[in-house]
């Protein structure tokens, strides 16, 4: 039994893991006979593990995923537009680590937001930190942040993460402050952290969600440099399953 000044100065030393698993690893050490250094390794690896899993929790809690799903929950075959090759590529992060852009486009419902979530959360499994946010809340924090002298603080926060996913561009038209601060956001990252974007609408058409032809050039210079584009081309998923409801 370890003594109460043991466990006492474990608990203030905040080694959780290693006061955790004590008392299993003394019986262990003592039926597996082993050495002081081995005994001790044991309990290190213990509190090691134990710190990996908190960070991993932490970083995932911090990424703010509006949910949990996998590219193994994705059915490529009904999105054929979709290579499924590049996606699996994509998975591998290696864009994260050569902090490149990736631009889904595409109609409601066709797994926009789904396949950027599944990245999120390859790039997590990977210890990239990654923050989730939409365009319109991120553009509004940082409105919100210069009636508090807050803006530079609010910055960081979408500046620091390896990925910042930018969910639904398009879907409302930008008042013109505010484009400048997006502006400011994707110059700020501009090969130095990987940004996703999901956006309802075509190149094309950024043009009408920026309003400013200048700071539209601009925005897509910096994004579009090393950035990899996946157009979608094919029918939502809620209007299929919408639809099997019915004939079922
Ligand atoms: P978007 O962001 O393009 O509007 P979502 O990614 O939100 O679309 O997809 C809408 C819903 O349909 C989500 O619940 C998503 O998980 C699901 N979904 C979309 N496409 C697929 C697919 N090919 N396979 C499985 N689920 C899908
Ligand atoms: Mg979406």
């Amino acid at each position: 039994m370890p003594s109460t000044t043991l466990l006492k100065n474990l608990r203030n030393l905040r080694l959780s893991g290693l006061l955790d698993s004590l008392e299993v690893r003394v019986e262990q050490a003592k039926i597996d006979n082993l050495s002081y250094s081995e005994f001790l390794e044991t309990l290190v690896e213990d509190e090691i593990n134990r710190r990996t899993d908190n960070k991993k929790k932490r970083m995932f809690k911090k990424a703010k995923l509006p949910f949990e799903k996998g590219l193994d929950e994705f059915d490529f075959l009904f999105q054929p537009s979709i290579k499924k090759r590049e996606i699996l590529e994509l998975s591998t992060c290696s864009f994260v680590k050569d902090r490149e852009n990736l631009i889904f486009i595409g109609q409601p419902g066709t797994g926009k937001t789904h396949l950027s979530v599944a990245l999120g959360l390859k790039a997590l499994s990977k210890g990239y930190s990654v923050l989730f946010t939409t365009v319109w809340q991120m553009i509004n924090t940082l409105t919100q942040s210069r009636a508090d002298l807050s803006y530079q603080q609010k910055l960081k926060i979408y500046l620091k993460p390896d990925l910042l996913i930018l969910d639904e561009l398009g879907y409302r038209s930008m008042a013109e402050s505010t484009v400048e601060d997006f502006f400011e956001i994707i110059s700020a990252r501009y090969e130095k952290g990987s940004v996703i974007i999901t956006s309802n609408r075509s190149f094309d058409q950024w043009g009408k969600v920026f309003l400013d032809k200048t700071l539209t050039t601009a925005i897509l210079d910096r994004l579009v440099h090393h950035c990899h584009t996946i157009v979608i081309k094919g029918d939502s998923y809620r209007v299929k399953n919408r639809s099997n409801q019915k004939s079922n």
